[in-house]
């Protein structure tokens, strides 16, 4: 009883040990007056409190359970008025109560609801099953009635024989009491594991009954019974186990509805143990000759074949449970199920002190793997990812598939591991997957995030969201690390701060996305997009060679908003092409103006993956260069490598056209992606920029350096330029300048600032500007 507190303890032992002391008393001197007035009277009130109980269990309990509870009240006080009745038989009239009498209409009404409660505790939530359960309870109950009749009760109709009411009535309370034992068992199989203790102690109340009622019967029929049997105190023992049913009720929590209710091993033989009982028992007792061998024999084979049937059904039915709970392709757990083990995992971290992380893992760019390799060579892939994430969780993790190339687990146990896990996760994509002969090497964006003890009210859709937003954050970044959720981290759509600190970021819920969204068409609308320009240095001489324009969002609310916070809105909500020709509008107006002021700045302009499928992009933007005056070299667009991964041959006839008008090519963040070298060699480019990723360690890391060094060397023999990224100390600014390193670009330089702040002055050395950059006359 540990699990109870010891109120409840003490709730159902005290009138225990009233039914006790009634007993010894009744065993004592039973047929005293006055004991028997006591025995009434300690009845009555047993009943009275255990109907207080189930009232208190069914304002506790929700739904059906609060209907089960609220007809289970009602049958207690129907027989609780129904003993009083009883009682003023004996007080008033000073005799026995008839056989019927009016007692009996409320024990029948008691009867009736009693049932009708039970077969509301069932917990499977079809109403064709509960059917089923309550068609094997009048089995079963008519089994063991006729069990009981052959036994026993064919005396007490013997007895009654000329008088058919009080023949019904007798005979009624132990074919109720039978039926709704029945009913409780079979819910009892069927129950929730929590719902479990309270079904045990209603079944045993109602068995209690059950033996009560029948001895009874037996005893009126002889005429042997009188108020003061001891037989008495075993109702008063019934009684205050329904009241401890119903206390234990209150102190467990909502059974929740199975996802797919599997009938347990024992419920498919339990209901035909009383028919295979009645039928093998009965026969040789009430028949002669060659019957009562044929019928128990007929009754065993009925029965065999009903089990067999029965067991059948059980097997199909796991068979589509785990097929609707499993995803087909990897043969990992599907949403449903992770979502359910989810959920239960909640339930127990907060009951059993378990620890509980999701990790969300998404595959970087899958739909080039899609594209380009066919669905069925990207299926096995995905199916080989799956066998390596179940590799790498423990016995009792979840590992599931949530979407197309999107993976989730659940990791649970005493302490957490999560960290440890989601570092194997991601060492388990260093080596590249095989398929078709090809190696292919997969990224991962990984989140992760664990239920903290500190926040108890956590539901499981935080804890998964979280982990989403944990991950948009690794694919945002760009980077294989393992990002661990944390509270400033913006939902997919929005972007992390600056370094700066200058520009703040929108906050994440689905209705601020929405807002966001409006806002920012308005904006586009509205001429609210600014565009700023960094400067790009020679790392030779230290000019300013050129600028790279970068989109900025000054939100009237949110302040500053870079483009992290805002880029993804754009590219899913169709505003690509809209922002895009703003940009470069901004961007060459701003060139043509400098160049009118014989200034001569080249502009970078960086443009996401469609635009590049356009093939009238390079008419277009020779004619927004030639309108305005502008020779076409002063322009160069920034691609990143997915983009001409995608769709090679369009993106490289596009890119060739633009170069032949003498637009500039460059490629974005080199060796952030899938880095090829093939590229370098079979695109049509002028210009490679570093990603800060791949130079930030060159100063620290020999392996690093010889990679970029080969990396430098080799784009120099394609005759390309090489522009260092993200340059934030002299000490790289120096490494990249020693070995080769065309221009740098970074904060180190100067930080993107307005078209205003590039101003053409003088020639002044524009290296350590903090946040101008100035640049003379060309
Ligand atoms: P990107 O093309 O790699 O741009 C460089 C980013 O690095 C800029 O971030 C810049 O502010 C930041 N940065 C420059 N120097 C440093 C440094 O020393 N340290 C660090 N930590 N960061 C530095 P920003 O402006 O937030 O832009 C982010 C990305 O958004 C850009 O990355 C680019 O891919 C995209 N983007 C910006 N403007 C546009 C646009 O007009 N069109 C398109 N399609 N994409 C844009
Ligand atoms: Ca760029
Ligand atoms: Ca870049």
């Amino acid at each position: 009883m540990g699990r109870y507190p010891r109120q409840v303890v003490a709730l159902v032992a005290a009138p225990l040990g009233l039914v006790l002391a009634l007993t010894a008393l009744l065993g004592a001197a039973g047929d005293h007056p006055a004991v028997r007035i006591i025995d009434d009277l300690v009845n009555f009130g047993l009943l009275a409190y255990a109907t207080v109980c189930a009232a208190l269990a069914a304002r506790a309990a929700l739904a059906r359970l609060q209907r089960a509870w609220v007809l289970m009240t009602a049958a207690l006080a129907a027989w609780a008025v129904g003993d009083l009745i009883w009682l003023l038989y004996e007080l008033i009239l000073r005799q026995e109560a008839p056989v019927p009498s009016a007692a009996d209409a409320f024990y029948i009404v008691f009867a009736l609801l009693a049932v009708a409660a039970m077969t509301q505790f069932v917990s499977e939530p079809m109403r064709q099953s509960r059917l089923r359960i309550a068609l094997d309870g009048v089995t079963v109950g008519l089994c063991l009635f006729l069990l009981a009749w052959i036994l026993a009760l064919h005396t007490v109709y013997d007895a009654y024989r000329d008088d058919r009411t009080a023949l019904i009535v007798t005979l009624l309370y132990p074919a109720a009491d039978l039926t709704m034992l029945t009913i409780a068992v079979m819910t009892l199989l069927r129950a929730d594991a929590r719902q479990r203790v309270v079904l045990t102690v209603l079944s045993a109340a109602i068995a209690v009954m059950a033996v009560a009622d029948s001895t009874y019967a037996v005893l009126v029929a002889g005429d042997r019974y009188q108020t003061g049997d001891p037989i008495d105190a075993v109702w008063g023992g019934a009684a205050v186990l329904f009241a401890a049913a119903a206390l234990i009720s209150r102190r467990t929590p909502t059974p929740r509805p199975p996802a797919l209710a599997i009938p347990s091993n024992a419920s498919l033989w339990l209901p035909y143990l009383p028919l295979l009982l009645a039928g093998t028992v009965g026969p040789p007792l009430v028949m002669s000759g060659v019957e009562q061998f044929l019928v128990p024999v007929i009754v065993v084979a009925v029965c065999l074949r009903q089990s067999m049937a029965a067991w059948e059904n059980r097997r199909l039915l796991t068979a589509a449970a785990d097929q609707a709970l499993r995803d087909p392709l990897t043969g990992l757990a599907n949403t449903a199920l992770f979502d359910d083990r989810l959920a239960h995992a909640m339930v127990l971290r907060s009951r059993i002190n378990r620890s509980v992380a999701v990790l969300s893992l998404d595959l970087d760019d899958f739909k080039l793997i899609n594209d380009n390799l066919g669905h069925s060579a990207a299926d096995r892939l995905l199916s080989d990812v799956g066998r390596r994430l179940a590799a790498c969780a423990r016995t009792g993790d979840t590992v599931a598939r949530t979407g197309g190339d999107e993976f989730a687990l659940l990791l649970e146990g005493p302490f957490d591991e999560s960290e440890a896990v989601a570092r194997r996760v991601s060492a388990a994509f260093d080596v590249p997957f095989t398929v078709d002969g090809h190696d292919i090497l997969l990224r991962p964006s990984i989140g992760v995030t664990v239920a903290s003890m500190s926040e108890p009210d956590l539901t499981p859709e935080d804890l998964r969201e979280r982990a989403g937003i944990a991950m948009q954050a690794a694919k945002r970044a760009r980077s294989p690390e393992v990002h661990t959720f944390s509270a400033d981290m913006v939902p997919a759509g929005g972007g992390a701060a600056d370094a700066s600190g200058a520009a703040r970021r929108p906050s994440g819920d689905g209705a601020a996305q929405i807002r966001l969204l409006g806002e920012l068409r308005h904006a586009i609308d509205h001429h609210g997009l600014d565009v700023v320009y960094q400067p790009k240095i020679s790392l030779r001489t230290g000019d300013t060679v050129g600028v790279e324009a970068l989109l900025r969002w000054p939100h009237p609310q949110l302040g500053l908003l870079l483009p992290d916070s805002f880029l993804s809105l754009i590219r899913e909500q169709g505003l690509i092409q809209r922002v895009t020709d703003l940009v470069l509008d901004k961007a060459l107006d701003d060139t043509a103006r400098w160049y009118s002021h014989d200034t001569r700045i080249p502009v970078a302009v960086n443009l996401f993956a469609p635009s590049l499928r356009e093939t009238d992009l390079p008419d277009k933007l020779c004619r927004a260069l030639g309108c305005r005056g502008l020779p076409t070299d002063l322009l160069t667009v920034e691609i990143t490598e997915d983009v001409v991964l995608s769709e090679m041959d369009l993106v490289t006839a596009v890119l060739r056209r633009l170069r032949e008008y003498g637009v500039r090519v460059a490629i974005d963040d080199f060796g952030s992606g899938y880095s090829s070298l093939s590229y370098l060699r079979d695109l049509p480019i002028d210009e490679v920029k570093l990603d800060r990723h791949f130079i930030a360690p060159v100063t620290s890391d020999r392996r690093a350096a010889a990679v970029a060094q080969a990396v430098i060397d080799l784009t120099h023999d394609l005759g390309a330029t090489v522009v260092a990224e993200g340059i934030e100390d002299a000490v790289t600014a120096d490494w990249l300048r020693e070995h080769g390193c065309d221009v740098g670009q970074g904060y180190l330089f100067g930080r993107p600032v307005d078209a205003a702040r590039i101003v053409g002055v003088d020639g002044s050395d524009t290296r350590r500007a903090d946040d101008a950059a100035v640049i003379g006359p060309s």
